[in-house]
């Protein structure tokens, strides 16, 4: 849910919450009027949206829902504005170390070039973990059924 400011054209403001940024706004509770977003307000200190974070950013063909070209390009240009961003602002960058494991027991906390890796390993295999699996039951209770049709 995003939240928006909205204002119909009788002038009654109100705060609307829309699920995507493309979903139109509802009309005036007040009037029925249609309405329309207000514009944010431009901050006097010039901040901006950073946008997505690298760790926000899909890494999975899934997360690019297969290599959909209009998701792989919206991608593209929030990627490319991140890196204008990163060179202003190298601060932002945060940790760029290549990641060199990161499943198993470097699942919460990826192994990077550069780390100790005694010590990154105990570190992980002292967190506590993903909860233990439970292992199904191989006593076939489901096999047994089939064979009994
Ligand atoms: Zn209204």
């Amino acid at each position: 849910m995003i939240f928006y400011d909205v204002k119909c054209s009788g002038g009654h403001r109100f705060e609307a919450t829309l699920k995507s940024m493309f979903d139109d706004t509802p009309p005036c509770p007040q009037c029925g009027a249609a309405t329309g977003r207000v514009p944010a307000a431009v901050g006097l200190s010039g901040s901006a949206d950073p946008g997505p974070s690298r760790e926000q950013m899909p890494n999975t063909w899934h997360g690019i829902r297969r290599g959909d070209p209009e998701t792989v390009r919206g991608w593209h240009g929030l990627i490319s504005k991140r890196e204008k961003l990163e060179e202003k602002y190298p601060e932002l960058a945060g940790d760029r170390r290549p990641v060199l494991a990161h499943e198993g027991v470097f699942a919460n906390a990826p192994l990077r070039a550069g780390d100790p890796l005694a010590g990154k390993v105990a570190e992980a295999t002292f967190a506590p973990a993903v909860p233990p699996r439970v292992e199904r039951d191989q006593t076939k209770p489901q096999l047994r059924k089939e064979v009994d049709k």
